[in-house]
């Protein structure tokens, strides 16, 4: 029996603590869960999704009682609901999509291609629960929420696409046609940028489940010391495992706080602090300059910009990830170091600017534009992202132009680490301001708002989850700045203080948009890589 709740949605109110407490566990706010329970907990599991007052918990279809509906009414083929569909990327978004295809009517063919070998799993408890050897690496299959009639190439890379022929070309040597294709390779771990370094025995990175086994059994074994490189999410819960685990832990973080370019510096010192009252070694405003081998091509330590080292015998490079989309590279979409640009109901676009007819994108490696946010292109990491984004892709694929939706969903995001529950609703960064609405950050439970000129664009809540969604309607309606604190439990003396967000940088680095021509009929861009 697999399961997996939607942490954008859980409320953290723990009716599933109370009806399947062998399942799921409450630590503070932050639910932690068994993803592949035993069979005798099934009736349990059953209650306590029923049970949930947000839907939340998803279960494998095999595991209910009655399957759920199957499809909806077949299409009709002159809207979408035969031909070839295939999937690149058999991950969070490619198998949600497909589900979705599925149950929106689509009989025809269905093709699935991810270059990992296993089935799709999930990857936020990998820095989590796997990490501390609660949840074995291999339990985190994503349930199957219905019956997928596909078939799955799965163990094989996506090395090409060619649009106008409309064929995925695989590295075997095979080439699969279509009608409409899904692009959805999400991204990688980026790695140490010295290969020979971060190829020394003892420094990780965490992007899949291999990665996680190895870096569980590199915790287990009781290291002198973990240095972590980069105090973004993945590298702050990895320390948040180690000081779990008792072991001994450094965070380099080149910014001036953790969390700093996802949520600003208010909520970064926030951060700072929780880690370092856990007996987190924290140095910001530094950087590795290197890692340094034993001799005998182990890790012994690294040398930091400040002119310190610390002796560590692992280390985790946690310096945020790569899109995977070199496959991409002769595609003519525009698909670079940014993603793959498509337009606000996933369709891509070209390197003209162009959107496409019969190319979606969905995940982690799509950028689009939200209208919330001044139609600003935006490239989003989340969970809850790549799950509704997939849905709107994978809907739009099988509906005439008429019947499109926008993918218009509030970001929503959370982590949890050193025993609080982090969530965040819109998008932080897109801020100048910043207030405390409830509690406070000396109580270690708040909600902090955010606002961009007069207008409400974010929140972020420790332990305080269940303001999430009000929040998230006051985005959606662009409720004014501050916010009126009448409606928003009082009692706040807070006032807004400048909210401390990193710049905007637009990655440049990797390849160059040129245009060339005169006539309006004959100006093309085009791609030109260094080398
Ligand atoms: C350790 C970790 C912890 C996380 N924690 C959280 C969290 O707490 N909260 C949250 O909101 N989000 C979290 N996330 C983010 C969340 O897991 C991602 O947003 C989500 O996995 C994105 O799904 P995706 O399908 O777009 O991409 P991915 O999950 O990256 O899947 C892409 C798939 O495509 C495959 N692929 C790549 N190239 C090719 C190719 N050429 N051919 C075929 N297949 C290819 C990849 O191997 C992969 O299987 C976490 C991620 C990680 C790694
Ligand atoms: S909202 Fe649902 S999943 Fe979250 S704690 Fe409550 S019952 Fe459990």
């Amino acid at each position: 029996m697999r399961v997996v709740v939607d942490l954008t949605r859980c409320q953290g109110y723990g009716q599933c603590v109370f009806l399947a407490p062998d399942v799921f566990t409450m630590r503070d706010e932050a639910l932690l869960y068994d993803l592949q329970p035993a069979a005798e907990h099934r009736e349990h599991v059953l209650r306590a999704a029923a049970a949930c007052p947000v839907q939340a918990i998803h279960l494998d279809r095999t595991a209910l009682p009655m399957p759920p509906p199957g499809a909806q009414e077949p299409r009709s083929a002159a809207s979408g609901g035969d031909g070839r569909i295939v999937i690149v990327g058999a991950s969070l978004a490619g198998a949600r999509a497909a589900e979705v295809l599925r149950r929106e009517g689509f009989t025809g063919s269905l093709t699935m291609i991810g270059d990992e070998r296993r089935e799709p799993y999930d990857r936020p408890p990998l820095s989590k629960q796997v990490l501390t050897g609660q949840v074995p690496p291999e339990h985190t299959l994503l349930p199957r929420l219905r019956e997928v009639d596909a078939e799955l190439l799965f163990g094989t890379p996506a090395t090409g696409l060619d649009v106008a022929g409309k064929r995925v070309l695989l590295a075997d040597g095979r080439e699969i046609g279509f009608d409409r294709v899904l692009l959805a390779t999400g991204t990688r771990a980026r790695p140490w940028p010295d290969a020979a370094e971060g190829a020394l025995h003892g420094v990780y990175t965490l992007r899949d489940a291999r990665d996680a086994a190895e870096l569980r059994q590199a915790l287990a074994a009781g290291p002198r010391r973990v240095l972590i490189l980069g105090a973004g999410f993945t590298g702050s819960e990895i320390a948040s495992v180690c000081r779990e685990l008792d072991l001994p832990v450094t965070v380099v973080e080149r910014g001036p706080a953790p969390l700093f370019n996802a949520m600003g510096g208010v909520i970064g010192d926030v951060a700072a602090r929780l880690q370092r009252d856990h007996g987190v070694d924290l140095r910001c405003g530094t950087t590795v300059t290197a890692l340094e081998s034993d001799g005998n091509g182990r890790l012994r330590g690294a040398r930091l910009s400040d002119g310190s080292t610390v002796e560590a015998d692992v280390a985790v490079v946690a310096l945020g990830s790569v899109r995977n989309v070199e496959w991409l590279r002769d595609s003519g979409l525009a698909a670079g170091v940014w993603g793959v640009t498509c337009d606000a109901g996933c369709r891509a676009v070209d390197l003209n600017g162009l959107v496409t007819d019969d190319v979606f994108v969905a995940g982690d490696i799509a950028r689009f534009p939200h209208p919330l946010y001044e139609y600003q292109f935006m490239s989003l990491e989340h969970w809850g992202n790549a799950v509704a984004q997939a849905e709107i892709a994978a809907h739009n694929m099988v509906s005439d132009q008429a019947h499109r939706w926008p993918h218009l969903s509030v970001p929503v995001f959370w982590s949890s680490q050193f025993g609080v529950n982090i969530k965040s609703v819109g998008v932080p960064t897109f801020a100048d301001q910043v207030v405390f609405t409830q509690g406070s950050p000396e109580q270690g439970r708040f909600v902090a708002v955010y606002g961009y000129q007069g207008r409400i664009t974010a929140a972020v809540t420790f332990d305080q989850a269940m303001w999430l969604e009000f929040y998230q309607r006051q985005i959606e309606r662009a409720a004014p700045f501050p916010p009126d604190f009448r409606h928003v439990g009082g009692g706040v003396d807070g006032e807004p203080v400048p909210a401390r967000v990193p710049e905007r940088l637009v990655a440049a680095a990797g390849a160059t948009v040129v245009v060339t021509g005169h006539d309006p009929a004959e100006r093309r861009a085009s791609l030109v890589h260094p080398h």
